[in-house]
């Protein structure tokens, strides 16, 4: 029995391998290899892809993020708000500036936070709102950035899923004061080796972000602060910018996916879209109250889901000092406790959707019936 991958990057890789092979040993050949024209082309594409003015290119999400918040000067004595159900580095980064992360629930229709009780974790000494466009959902930008302008407050999106995602005509990139992005190989639009960018229409974030992530010099040998090492490599920015020409190309063939399965699994709770947002299904979630035996099942029948994530972040050991103790974020304890990541990707064939689909029916049916949407 062949397993269905959960994705399967090297079949990205074969579809565009005589472009990516070129972009790279156009890199090798030049001669130049760190930041330069080549990292300066991917910016300015994807600015533009994103709708936004400025794109700066750094070493990794994580980064990207730690960045954001140094631009803004956002440090030690300050919060920031970060969703409950996110992958930790939107936490961490917080923790590296020295502010404090402050959890805030999601809806259980979309995973994403809930803009609905943002209100009540607002502080004196909040900085910042970071949503998070989960699973490639866009969040409830709008309203976020509205909430935020209001209380004086600044918005750094955690765009690591969601690279091309809609919200409303727009896409995700232009909203925020920074919007960070990771292209780390398994992301949408993903590098081969670590890779990040912030894209923003604020022109001081950008020169800031610009001049810190190379040790906080924007001249050789002068620096005005201190600042990491911290570049999108050349290599990796060439790769990008052919990835990124089939971007649209193989989100549609995500969201055709998605769409198969949305009309075909049953007895399982299914992903809720809003009427506003068009995501890019970076990852595939459906809930369970039986996740571990419905998870079993598919492995035994060759199919790799995966969870995302297993435990919260304010449960990690990493946390064990953070105040929330178990209990205290019922709802992202209950995601993790019942979500499950079936295999989606743009080299996906028929055929292991349609097993995926069969194995899903099957187990469910085995198991307590479920609502097919979530409760509000
Ligand atoms: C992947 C990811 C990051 C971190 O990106 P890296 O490039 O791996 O550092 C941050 N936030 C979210 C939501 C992610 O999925």
């Amino acid at each position: 029995m062949q397993t269905v991958p959960f994705l399967d990057l090297k079949a990205g890789y074969l579809e565009l391998k005589p472009d990516i092979d070129a972009a790279v040993a156009r890199v090798l050949d030049s001669g130049w290899y760190i930041l330069g024209p080549e990292v300066e082309t991917f910016e300015k594409s994807y600015a533009t892809f994103c709708g936004a003015a400025h794109c700066v290119g750094v070493a990794n999400g994580l980064d990207a993020l730690i960045l954001a918040l140094r631009a803004l000067d956002i440090g030690p004595g300050h919060e920031v708000i970060v969703p409950a159900n996110t992958f930790i580095a939107t936490w961490l980064a917080v923790s590296a500036v020295g502010a404090v992360p402050v959890p805030v629930e999601p809806t259980l229709l979309t995973y994403n936070i809930d803009p609905a009780r943002i209100e009540a974790a607002i502080t004196g000494r909040t900085r910042a709102i970071i949503p998070v466009h989960l699973y490639g959902q866009p969040a409830d930008i709008g309203t976020i950035l509205q909430m935020a302008q209001k209380r004086g407050l600044a918005v750094i999106e955690d765009a690591a899923q969601a690279h091309g995602a809609g919200y409303k005509e727009t896409r995700i990139g232009m909203h925020g004061d920074a919007v960070c992005w990771s292209f780390y190989p398994g992301k949408n639009l993903g590098a081969m080796g670590d890779g990040g960018a912030v894209t923003t229409n604020r022109t001081d974030v950008a020169d800031r972000i610009r001049t810190l992530r190379n040790y906080g010099s924007r001249e050789k040998y002068v620096n005005e602060e201190q600042g990491p090492n911290s570049r999108l490599d050349p290599i990796q920015a060439a790769i990008l910018g052919v990835k990124l020409n089939h971007l649209d190309t193989w989100t549609a063939r995500r969201r055709g996916i998605a769409q198969y399965y949305l009309d075909n699994l049953s007895g399982v709770t299914l992903p809720h879209v809003p009427n506003w947002a068009n995501p890019v299904w970076h990852l595939f979630v459906i809930r369970h109250p039986q996740r571990d035996t419905l998870m079993s099942k598919l492995a035994e029948k060759g199919i790799n889901a995966m969870i995302h994530y297993p435990i919260p972040p304010h449960l990690q050991a990493a946390y064990s000092d953070c105040g929330h103790a178990k209990g205290t974020l019922p709802l992202a304890e209950q995601l993790a406790d019942d979500m499950l990541s079936l295999p989606i990707g743009p080299q996906m064939p028929q055929d292991a959707q349609n097993r995926v689909i069969e194995a899903v029916n099957q187990a469910a049916a085995t198991l307590p019936p479920v609502d097919q949407v979530a409760d509000i």
